[in-house]
């Protein structure tokens, strides 16, 4: 809400580092994963405990090489990939060693069911890490199957268990809606074993089809099509049932008990500055943002040798952030200042008209029909 003093009606749209205030949210990616997902866009790649502990010398190469050159003062920790939950703990337990998520607010480590030990989970909460985001995807068996995913919804109940029995707190649950082949019945059934393990964070993403995936060259040879009305359907029925479990829609696919709402992610919406570590991590300082080449040995090899990983670089300037700081904002609840969109008076009032926005004390908001449309809407106002 914008009572809330890390962000002010009126401020500015971005919060820009000067060059000696502390960065206070970090991101580490870890490239590996058991199997490799046909939806699946991210960086990844198999590897053994080996390669991951050669990964994780890297890495720590990396964040020796950016504490020098930024201030950082961790508030927010994210752990992704990939899945980090596949590190090997000795190798884990070195990177917690440099990164101290003890210290931080919130520590949140990705994980797939099928990789969680008891062992890993406690030495995970002894070293700190206080949230963990489990890849859940689906409760159906067909539709874990239709996403190549290896686990079973007998694995999530078991490292739920596991995580609560390690002193877990603070579980999230990613799902996916618009499978091809899921039903609403199978999305409504899903929705509700997932509430009724009790995660005090739920995402509901849609699935994208994303080029260069086993998924997308499906799409294109009319193996399978998009169907938006039954993804819009999904989407409220998400609402309909998650609001009405007590978790509230802060952001277009994220939904939360109140106080878990996600800290790093709601840094990244309020367009904060961060620092990525691993191959492919972005990062955005100011008026500057770059992302590591997304290749793990290049990544390694520069490392080694005392050396920045490779980079591409681009330049920010203040419209392009306050542009993505709208994009942001109008998908969550916060919504934006009302001073952001002058001069789109009448582009207002007919959105207020149709029930798609509200305007509270200077704050412009949409509603959770208007979000469906918040790419859209963002767009007519920058
Ligand atoms: S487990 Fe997650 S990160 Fe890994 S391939 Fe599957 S979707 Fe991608």
């Amino acid at each position: 809400m914008v009572s809330d003093p890390r962000f002010p009606a009126g401020s500015q749209p971005f919060e820009r580092s000067t060059s000696r205030e502390p960065i206070r949210h970090l991101y580490v990616h870890t490239p590996f994963c058991a199997t490799i997902c046909p939806y699946c866009a991210f960086y990844v790649h198999t590897g053994s405990a080996k390669e991951m502990r050669v990964f994780v010398d890297a890495l720590l190469g990396e964040w020796k090489r950016i504490a020098q050159a930024h201030p950082v003062e961790i508030e927010t920790l994210y752990l992704g990939g990939g899945t980090p939950s596949l590190l090997p703990l000795d190798a884990f337990q070195r990177l917690a060693d440099a990164l101290r998520p003890w210290e931080a607010f919130e520590a949140t480590i990705e994980a797939n069911p099928r990789t969680v030990t008891p062992e890993k989970a406690s030495a995970w909460r002894n070293l700190g890490i206080g949230r963990v985001s489990l890849g859940v995807q689906s409760l159906d068996p067909a539709v874990l199957r239709t996403l190549g995913r290896r686990h079973t919804p007998a694995d999530v109940e078991r490292t739920v268990a596991i995580l609560r029995e390690a002193g877990f707190r603070n579980l999230n649950m990613d799902l996916l809606l618009g499978v091809p082949g899921q039903s609403p019945a199978s999305w409504e059934e899903t929705l509700g074993r997932t509430i009724a393990l009790g995660p005090e964070h739920l995402s509901a993403y849609e699935l994208t089809y994303e080029e260069d995936t086993p998924f997308f060259q499906a799409r294109a040879a009319g193996i399978w099509r998009e169907e938006e009305g039954r993804t819009i359907a999904m989407y409220r029925t998400a609402w309909r049932i998650l609001e009405g479990a007590g978790y509230r829609q802060y952001e277009i696919s994220n939904y939360a008990r109140s106080g878990y709402e996600s800290l790093h992610n709601q840094a990244y919406w309020r367009g904060r500055d961060y620092l990525g570590l691993g191959p492919g991590a972005c990062s955005t300082v100011g008026s500057r943002r770059w992302q590591n080449r997304r290749r793990t040995q290049e990544y390694i090899a520069a490392l080694q040798a005392d050396r920045d990983p490779p980079r591409e670089e681009e330049a920010l300037s203040e419209a392009i952030r306050r542009r993505e700081r709208c994009f942001l904002g109008l998908r969550t609840s916060e919504g934006i200042p009302v001073s952001w969109i002058d001069g789109h008076s009448e582009d207002l009032r007919a959105l207020l008209d149709q029930g798609l926005a509200e305007l509270s004390k200077g704050v412009f908001r949409l509603t959770p029909e208007g979000r469906l449309l918040a790419d859209g809407i963002a767009a007519l106002f920058v």
